[in-house]
């Protein structure tokens, strides 16, 4: 038996915005098919029996809402945060009890989603090597891709997966417990959502990479080309959980959802329609406003889609070039209102706008923050976390954190830490603040 983890996460801020171990669960997917027995732990499962009832499941609407947590000390690091630093996720004793209700299993991987996470991670190992001291631990996902050397260091794993392909992670498994039957695994196996007994959303992906290099962002690093899932599978997968489970919310963590729509997303959205169920779809990655024309708008629209995100290039010469002209101002604004003749609303439409990257002047963004608003569309305006390996990342840890490319605590890639940084704190919050009151102008 092979257990999976998704290990609780270490956070000032963490919410179930749509978040399932996508990786994971296509691993498990991909074990399976080869022959594994299957354990799952989710420490950030909401619908665990232990914590059920403990907290409201559905308080962020469309599936979403909070974590079950609990306050910690925070690290060294995080001491000038005036944050509270908690770990959300289930209670350690639960998860302890389940280890020890269950025989010794032939391997544990545990995966990570943030690289800032990883405190989460290395206490769940921590734990299992308590529990089942023979059980061969492995760690993947995006904490030791990008931090190799740190896992390395200090995970106290035996083995640090940093494959960027599920096939050669898959392959890492099958050297250690060979099967005499061992079918290819797929590229892009489908989620295994059999491994939870309920759930309020499921997150799908058509595709994985993108076709742009932003010079802040991790995906260039993690999927060197663009791959894709074979949209019947995906759509079988929808349809199933829609009608069996009675899952309504799916979210898309695609990061070039609408990138030749014609081959992917609009064959995908025509079963959905001539099947004539109705879930719910969500883009929170935000959608490239170069491919929103008028007939994709009115697609997402007629399929259901409730949540949209959109990127927006500053006027910034400095972000026009980290940005690589993913997106310009015309652009912009006929992406906008693509959406509004389709039919969307204030409330379902959004853009993101980066603040902290270097180089890039806050008065920059004060004039993004005002082009959206006069757009008629909502900004949420988010702090640049930076990723060691991308250009903008090494350049403000370069600057910023003494001795960073001998021993690089991941901790720093957090952004809530740069939010609060006293030379940049200010003019983070005026711009937060002009966001929401020009927000709240559109709502009346
Ligand atoms: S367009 Fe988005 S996903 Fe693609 S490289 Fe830029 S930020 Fe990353």
């Amino acid at each position: 038996m092979i257990l999976l983890i998704n290990p609780p996460a270490y956070d000032f801020k963490a919410f179930d915005t749509w978040l399932s171990p996508y990786g994971l669960l296509s691993m498990a997917s991909a074990l399976k098919k080869k022959g594994h027995e299957i354990k799952l732990f989710d420490f950030l499962d909401r619908l665990h029996p232990g914590i059920k009832n403990s907290f409201i499941l559905n308080s962020m609407g469309f599936g979403r809402g909070k974590f079950y947590q609990e306050e910690i000390d925070r690290p060294e690091i995080y001491k000038n945060v005036p944050r509270k630093y908690k770990k959300y996720g289930l209670p350690w004793e639960i998860f302890e009890r389940e280890l020890h209700s269950m025989p010794q299993p032939e391997a544990v991987l545990i995966t990570t989603l943030f690289t800032y996470w990883y405190p989460g991670a290395l206490k769940t190992i921590e734990k299992v090597r308590a529990a089942f001291p023979k059980s061969k631990i492995l760690l993947g996902g995006i904490y030791p891709l990008l931090c190799r050397d740190h896992a390395i260091k200090h995970s106290g794993a035996d083995i640090v997966v940093s494959e960027r392909s599920l096939k050669k992670a898959v392959s890492v498994i099958d050297e250690i417990l060979p099967r005499a039957e061992n079918p290819p695994a797929s590229d892009f196996p489908i989620p295994d959502y059999s491994l939870y007994d309920e759930q309020t959303h499921a997150a799908v992906m058509l595709s994985a990479g993108c076709p742009f290099a932003c010079s802040y962002c991790a995906t260039p690093l993690i999927e060197k080309k663009m791959r894709w899932a074979d949209t019947d599978e995906v759509f079988g997968l929808v349809s199933h959980l829609y009608k069996e489970k009675g899952v309504l919310d799916f979210a898309f963590y695609d990061d070039a959802l609408l990138y030749r729509t014609e081959e992917h997303l609009l064959p995908f959205l025509d079963k959905i329609l001539r099947s004539g169920i109705k879930p719910r779809f969500h883009a929170p990655n935000a959608l490239h406003c170069r491919y929103l024309t008028e007939e994709i708008a009115g697609y997402l629209y007629r399929t259901g889609f409730q949540t949209i995100r959109l990127g927006l290039e500053s006027a910034d010469p400095k972000m026009k070039e980290i940005l690589g002209g993913k997106v310009d101002e015309d652009e912009f604004a006929a992406a906008v209102n693509s959406l509004k003749k389709a039919g969307f609303t204030t409330g379902q439409t959004g853009v993101y706008l980066l603040a902290g990257i270097p180089g890039v002047s806050f008065s920059s963004i004060e004039h993004s923050i005002r082009t959206v608003h006069k757009a008629g569309i909502k900004s949420f305006i988010a702090q640049f976390s930076p990723i060691p390996g991308t250009a903008a990342g090494d350049e403000l840890l370069k600057e910023k954190i003494p001795g960073y490319s001998e021993d690089f605590d991941p901790l720093y890639t957090n952004n809530t830490y740069w939010w609060y940084k006293p030379e940049i704190y200010n003019e983070l919050e005026n711009l937060r603040l002009l966001s929401l009151r020009l927000n709240a102008e559109l709502e009346k």
